[in-house]
């Protein structure tokens, strides 16, 4: 039956939702920038990447390593140098470069007018090989994805690589390491150059004269890179 008119008026009210209150816009703003998390140094990020590296499990070398060796020197560093893995002495401290090998790097460094905290030092596998034997391809995959986030976060302009399974592993070829070092090459957008392990230029001295035209050349690239940023 149809309502009438009267009827029709006399129809109960059906409540109405609530509506939503509208956002206090400076309140929600004022929230939002008290939530956001504090921006990260690159000293503080590459602490919690080391944080990860020391309990990595991904390759055979975990379970034969003293510590890890993430790396060290300047977090904001131009010039990075890389060699290819932990020996027994960087093993035991947890430090790259230590021993008569990095005391000659030191000297290198300062013969280009470097000093040893100014620029970072590292290494393609974090874990030393057992009896310091060449890094495995296998070990290099695993290990590379901590290489590029300490890139990443370091973005340094310049690398170098010490020795030939540096430059092989990071430049991924099988070249000598004689050709390699004749050219400047690319990872990932950076310049990277070439030259002997210090360790290799205690145990064959007469490759100082070719490490030396080779640094000389690193420092001439640096101080080219550098005009051209300012
Ligand atoms: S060498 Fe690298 S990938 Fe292998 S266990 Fe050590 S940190 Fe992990």
């Amino acid at each position: 039956m149809r309502e009438t008119l009267t009827q029709i008026r006399n129809r109960p009210v059906a409540p109405v939702a609530a509506a939503p209150a509208a956002p206090n816009l400076f309140v929600a703003a004022t929230a939002a920038v008290q939530a956001a998390p504090a921006p990260v140094s690159k000293r503080q990020a590459l602490e919690s990447l080391a944080a990860e590296v020391a309990v990595c499990t991904a390759c055979k070398l975990h379970p034969t390593r003293t510590q890890t060796v993430f790396g060290s020197g300047n977090p904001d560093a131009r010039v990075l140098f890389i060699g290819e893995a932990p020996g027994r002495n960087e093993d035991e401290q947890g430090l790259p470069f230590v021993g008569r090998a990095g005391q000659l790097l030191t000297d290198i460094l300062r013969a280009i007018r470097f000093e040893r905290d100014e620029v970072y030092i590292c290494n393609i596998l974090k874990c030393r090989p057992p009896e310091n034997r060449d890094p495995e391809r296998d070990e290099a995959d695993a290990c590379e994805p901590f290489l590029r986030r300490q890139l990443a976060i370091i973005q340094p302009h310049l690398i170098c690589c010490l020795g030939r399974h540096a430059a092989m592993t990071l430049l991924d070829t099988r070249a000598s390491l004689r050709s390699l070092r004749e050219t400047v090459h690319f990872y990932q957008g950076i310049p990277v150059l070439a030259t002997f392990h210090p360790a290799a230029l205690l145990r064959n001295p007469h490759w100082k004269r070719d490490t030396w035209e080779d640094v000389r050349k690193l420092r001439a690239l640096h101080d080219a890179l550098l005009a051209d940023a300012s």
